[in-house]
This record gives structure tokens, C-alpha cells and sequence, in this order.
């Protein structure tokens, strides 16, 4: 009998550009928060789409939210019209954080892209055109595109694609006396993770966010906190600012705000969004009434103080159990709520490989780094049966 996964893997290999590696079985469907491949095999999902599906697979109110929407007939009108879930989340999302306005874009990156727009505008309407500068931090994600790529100082992201954006500055994240070197006049705006992602599950502290709260008042700079990893309950708060004592101008969300449909945002203070005239920025998808219906539920739910109690339940679980592994790889364990990292002293994608193996869904953040960001609707079973496999793999890869 032909295997079906190796057509489709064979398919994916002839005509798919190859920027992306991948496990070798195809997953055809979900539930709760296990995925299963075209052999029937099923995987405990720790990534979750990479920190996208807050709901976990066959949430029956996101469904019936999508398939709301679909029976209407309509899937897209453009921003050219008024749609009632655009105003609806809009208004939802300025209700429960700091902001006042939001903008919808289609993915993280965008968002990025539109906070530095945005925070560029903030000066440029003060009449400032050389406060242009945004500073960024080490290990910190941003994204892919040319402005949110300027702002990942990562060399292999980086390098190939020069020239990069200009006005992109570095300093080193968590320390303050760089940052104030960093932080001046020239600063249109600071883009900081509260807790980094990509970059190796790295918490901010808050004396550091503090400080970069009060530098961005004293140089007229707009702060932005990148949350389109840490956010939407996935620290245990809806919001990862919420346990810093610190508001940004502007926030960046996507990954998990439509529950897996592609969604971005930038949210924003009434004196930023005043800075921003019709025609200064679009997109012709961005918070359709598909994906905004559906964000609508995602929002709903997660936000709900039951929901969010369980993310800090089950997510001081898992650093409990975490750290009660006792391997000589394992170096160190972070992280808050259900976004967690174990830094290991060998490369992480030998776990994540190893994983597969063992029916278990990982993913790396940095090269060091094993990251588990899985749908917030886990529970505690699901972590004892984490914990009993990663024993498992961490003890094969030791005498290996
Ligand atoms: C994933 C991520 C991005 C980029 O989002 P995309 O949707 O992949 O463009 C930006 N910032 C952070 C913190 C992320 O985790």
C-alpha cells in the first residue's frame, strides 16, 4: 500500500520552497489539545500552532463563531465598509487594556510594522523628522518583514537581506544603563517582549520596564510592548504588562487572537492614534469579519477571570514539574503562565525530534532553548503525561 504521508511529503519537497524544515508525518485533525497524523498517531500538543491556539482543537463556540460568518455567505468586503465584529473587537480589546484605539493587520509582523509607522508619525506630526531611531533589544522577535526584521537582532535573520531598515538601535536587554545609552532625542520609539519568545523565553524585569517606561516620557518616545506571544492570557494575565506595573503607548498583538485564523493588531493610546490620518496606513484583509468574529470568542473567553485563574493554575504546575526533572542537560527553567523553557546543554531540536517519537509536540526558542507554549485550555493530566515522556526523552538523550 502507498503511504499516504510520504505523497504529500514527497509533494512538499518538489514544490514548497524549503524555508522551513518539517517532522516527517502530515497532521490531518484535532481535539482538545492532542493532533493526530494521517497514520492515526497522536501527538500532546505543546506548541499549539507556536503559541496561536489558545482554544485547543474543536472549541464549539469558535466553531459556531466561523461558521456563523461563513453561512452569511459573506467572507470579505475589505476596509472599504463597516462590519459589526471590526467595531465589536475593537471595542472589546480598548475595554479590557490600557488602549484607546486599535488598527487590525494579518499577522505579528505587520503588527510590528505598524507600530513603527505609527511611532514614526507620533514625531513626524510634531513637526521632529529626525526622530526617526527605534530601539530594539538583544534575543529579542519581531518578525521577518523589512522594519519589524530591522528590529530582530539576530545575524542569520539579518544578514542575507541587507540593507535593512535604517534607525534600527540596539542595546542589551534587561540592563538599564544600556538602554539609557540607547534611549535619547533621536527616539521615535522602544519595542520591547515583557517576556521574549523566540529569543529564549526570557523574562523582562520590571525594574527594566520601568525604566524604559520613564526614559520613553523624558525623550517624547512612544513605548511598545510586543505581546503577540506573551499576550491574550498566555502569562496567566490577559495582558503580560498587567504584572509590571507599566503601561506602553502602544501594544502589538496576533498569534493567538483568532484562535488560529490569521489576525494582527496594534492597540493604541488616543495620543498616538491621533497621529494617524486616513491613508497613512491599510491593508486590504486586515480584520475581516471572519477572523474578527472569531477573535471575538477567543477574547471572550480567555479574559474571563475563571479562565485566566487556570493558566496560572496549570502554568505554576508546569514550572513545578518542570524543575523537578532532574537531568544533567537541563540548565535552567523559565518562564510564566503556560509559556515556559527549559535551557539545555544540548541543541534543543534533539528533543523536539525526539518528541515526535514519543507522541509529544515541542519547539525550540533559540538554539538552546526547549519551549513549551501549548493551547491554554491544558490541564494538569496533560502535564503529568509531559512531564513522564520529557523524563523519558531527557534520560535517551543523556546516555546517547
Ligand atoms: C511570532 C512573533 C512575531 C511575528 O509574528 P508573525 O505572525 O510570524 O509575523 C513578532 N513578535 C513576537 C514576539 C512573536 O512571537
Amino acid at each position: 500500500m502507498p503511504n499516504k504521508a510520504q505523497n504529500i511529503i514527497d509533494l512538499e519537497q518538489a514544490h514548497v520552497v524549503q524555508s522551513y524544515v518539517r517532522p516527517p508525518f502530515v497532521l490531518t485533525r484535532g481535539e482538545g489539545v492532542t493532533l493526530y497524523d494521517t497514520d492515526g498517531n497522536a501527538y500532546l500538543d505543546f506548541v499549539a500552532g507556536i503559541a496561536v491556539n489558545a482554544l485547543g482543537y474543536g472549541d464549539p463556540e469558535l466553531t459556531a463563531a466561523i461558521n456563523g460568518t461563513l453561512s452569511t455567505g459573506v467572507i470579505h468586503v475589505s476596509n472599504l465598509y463597516h462590519t459589526a465584529p471590526h467595531a465589536e473587537l475593537a471595542t472589546m480589546l480598548c475595554e479590557k487594556s490600557f488602549a484607546d484605539r486599535v488598527l487590525f493587520c494579518n499577522s505579528g509582523a505587520e503588527a510590528n510594522e505598524g507600530a513603527i509607522k505609527f511611532a514614526r508619525k507620533v514625531a513626524y506630526e510634531k513637526g521632529k523628522t529626525d526622530k526617526t531611531e527605534i530601539v530594539t533589544f538583544t534575543n529579542a522577535f519581531h518578525g521577518r518583514t523589512m522594519g519589524s526584521l530591522a528590529v530582530t537582532p539576530k545575524e542569520k535573520y539579518q544578514k542575507p537581506f541587507a540593507p535593512l531598515m535604517p534607525g534600527a538601535v540596539l542595546a542589551e536587554f534587561n540592563n538599564i544603563d544600556s538602554a539609557k545609552a540607547a534611549i535619547g532625542p533621536k527616539t521615535a520609539g522602544v519595542i520591547v517582549e515583557p517576556l521574549q519568545g523566540e529569543g529564549g523565553i526570557n523574562p523582562a524585569t520590571p525594574e527594566f520596564l520601568q525604566a524604559l517606561r520613564a526614559l520613553c516620557d523624558e525623550h517624547d518616545a512612544v513605548l511598545i510592548f510586543d505581546e503577540i506571544q506573551c499576550g491574550v492570557g498566555r502569562t496567566g494575565t490577559l495582558w503580560a504588562y498587567e504584572q509590571y506595573n507599566v503601561t506602553p503607548d502602544i501594544m502589538t498583538l496576533a498569534k493567538p487572537l483568532a484562535g488560529g485564523l490569521p489576525i494582527g493588531a496594534v492597540l493604541c493610546t488616543e495620543a498616538v492614534a491621533s497621529a494617524i490620518k486616513p491613508g497613512d496606513h491599510g491593508s486590504t484583509f486586515a480584520g475581516g469579519l471572519l477572523v474578527t468574529g472569531a477573535a471575538k470568542v477567543v477574547l471572550e473567553k480567555v479574559s474571563q477571570p475563571e479562565f485566566l485563574a487556570n493558566v496560572r493554575e496549570v502554568g505554576d504546575y508546569l514550572m513545578e514539574r518542570l524543575a523537578e526533572i532532574n537531568s544533567p542537560l537541563i540548565k535552567q527553567v523559565r518562564g510564566r503562565g503556560l509559556m515556559a523553557g527549559i535551557e539545555l546543554t544540548i541543541p534543543a531540536v534533539n528533543l523536539v525530534k525526539a518528541g515526535f517519537e514519543h507522541g509529544l509536540l515541542t519547539v525550540n526558542a533559540g538554539d538552546n532553548v526547549l519551549r513549551f507554549v501549548p493551547p491554554l485550555v491544558m490541564e494538569k493530566q496533560h502535564i503529568d503525561t509531559l512531564i513522564e515522556k520529557l523524563t523519558v526523552m531527557l534520560e535517551e538523550a543523556a546516555n546517547a
